[in-house]
């Protein structure tokens, strides 16, 4: 190939580690490369939950692209993908056309709300900084609201939880933590405000270790948590949210509604054309698509089957930053011409989920159970793995979580 254009689509895990991986693995007239994302930084999906309750402030989440990307070496293109056209090799974006030789599609995850009526609309989602921002603002100022109504309205200090899942979970556990602190704040008796979390299954975390979930809800219910199991939301509106259970309808007064109750890949690469099953592309061993030599997947937007269990794994950040090292290398291939492509295989580490800043549970290295201040510490060891793989001991001194003994 003479000196192709390698395009990456999304500045998420999967891109920017591909990014990162590229840049060390091909030399400097091997390729031309572009790394097209919505804004000028990257963020963690993986902290949100925090940026959303107010526990950390954005920018701990959030890494300039120039701070990590050589921009001598790939070209940063802040614009909004719209529409891939495989058959044609070009991306459409708001402001542009680009034509590539190899594509990667890591456009990540948005919310799943399975037409549930009012969600759209009422409910809030932590699905990128700056819904996550606005859900903090939204928490801040119905707190500060409150006292200042006569007639004052116990909506604006319940807050319902959609979802029981780890975004659900981890979400509630950061409010657990925040809201004495809006409470002292605002004058208000922290008593009276709910955190209500209302989940599906018979059990939060469903599929996950038992012990650890009763761990988890123990923990959480201790700092005034409660949980609505085995209830399907069926409504939300702007002041209430209404749940199905035993077959009753339940009407909870409530101005926030935060919807955690499940994800889907980007709606972009459904809208593209590709072919897709669960609305992600099926890749091959490869993390290419079934049907274009030149077209790689990466993260929320791939699925792959686990042959153990017969369903997708999960999509997570351990899984995108995995692959990355596979696209690079298979890209490399590409572009160098002769050698055969490798194949994707998941290496699952493990999954630790926090309880707020200060408690956490997991599995690792297997079937090791954690919880308490060895979860929370491997949780934070993670996250700073992660920061030094990205951008070096720089970027983990500026980003990094040092707070392992509280
Ligand atoms: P993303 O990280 O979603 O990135 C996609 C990128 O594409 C973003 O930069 C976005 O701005 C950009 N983009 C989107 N649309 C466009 C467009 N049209 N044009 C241009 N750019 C666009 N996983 C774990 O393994 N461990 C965890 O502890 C964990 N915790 C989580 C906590 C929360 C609160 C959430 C929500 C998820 C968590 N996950 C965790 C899951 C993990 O965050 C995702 O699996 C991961 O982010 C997927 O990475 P990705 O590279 O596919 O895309
Ligand atoms: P999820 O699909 O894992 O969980 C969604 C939960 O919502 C499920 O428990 C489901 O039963 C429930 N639900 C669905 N519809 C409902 C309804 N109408 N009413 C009430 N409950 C309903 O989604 P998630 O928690 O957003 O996680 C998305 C992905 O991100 C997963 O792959 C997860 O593993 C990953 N993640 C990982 C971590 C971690 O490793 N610490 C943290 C967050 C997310």
């Amino acid at each position: 190939m003479n000196k192709p254009h390698i395009v990456l689509l999304g500045a998420g895990y999967g891109g920017m580690m591909t990014a990162v991986n590229l840049q060390k693995q091909l030399g400097v007239n091997e390729a031309n490369i572009t790394l097209v994302n919505k804004n000028d930084y990257h963020y963690q999906s993986t902290w949100l939950h925090e940026v959303a309750a107010g526990t950390i402030h954005h920018d701990r989440a959030r890494i300039a692209i120039k701070d990590v990307i050589k921009t001598n070496r790939i070209t940063i293109l802040q614009d909004t993908v719209v529409e891939i056209k495989p058959d044609e090799k070009k991306v459409k974006l708001e402001n542009a056309v680009l034509d590539y030789d190899i594509l990667v599609v890591g456009l990540g995850f948005e919310a799943a709300t399975f037409g549930i009526p009012g969600l759209e609309e009422n409910a809030f989602m932590i699905g990128n900084i700056d819904s996550s921002r606005l859900l903090r603002e939204h928490l801040e100022y119905h707190f500060a609201q409150y006292n200042n109504e006569r007639d004052k309205k116990q909506a604006r200090l319940n807050i319902v939880v959609g979802g029981g899942g780890f975004t659900g979970i981890e979400f509630v556990g950061e409010l657990a933590n925040r809201v004495p602190e809006l409470c002292e704040e605002y004058d208000i008796n922290k008593a009276q405000v709910r955190i209500i979390n209302v989940e599906g299954a018979p059990t939060v975390l469903p599929g996950f270790d038992p012990q650890l979930v009763e761990y988890a809800m123990n923990s959480l219910e201790s700092r005034g948590v409660e949980f609505v199991l085995g209830a399907m939301l069926k409504e939300c509106k702007p002041d209430s949210i209404v749940y199905e259970k035993d077959g009753k309808m339940v009407e909870v007064p409530t101005m926030t509604t935060v919807w955690a109750a499940g994800v889907k890949a980007n709606g972009i690469v459904e809208n593209s054309g590709f072919e897709t099953n669960r609305g992600k592309i099926e890749v091959r061993k490869d993390m290419r698509t079934p049907e274009y030599d030149d077209v790689f997947v990466i993260g929320d937007c791939a699925l792959i089957m686990n042959p153990e269990t017969g369903r997708p794994f999960p999509p997570t950040a351990q899984i995108a930053i995995q692959q990355s090292y596979t696209v690079a290398k298979n890209i490399k291939a590409l572009v160098r011409g002769g050698a055969e492509l490798e194949t994707f295989e998941p290496n699952i580490l493990g999954t630790v989920a926090s309880l707020g800043h200060n408690d956490a549970i997991g599995v690792v290295m297997g079937d090791h159970k954690i919880f308490g201040w060895s979860a929370t510490a491997m949780k934070k060891i993670i996250d700073n793995r992660y920061l030094l793989k990205l951008g070096g001991i720089g970027l983990l001194m500026k980003k990094g979580k040092f707070n392992f003994f509280y």
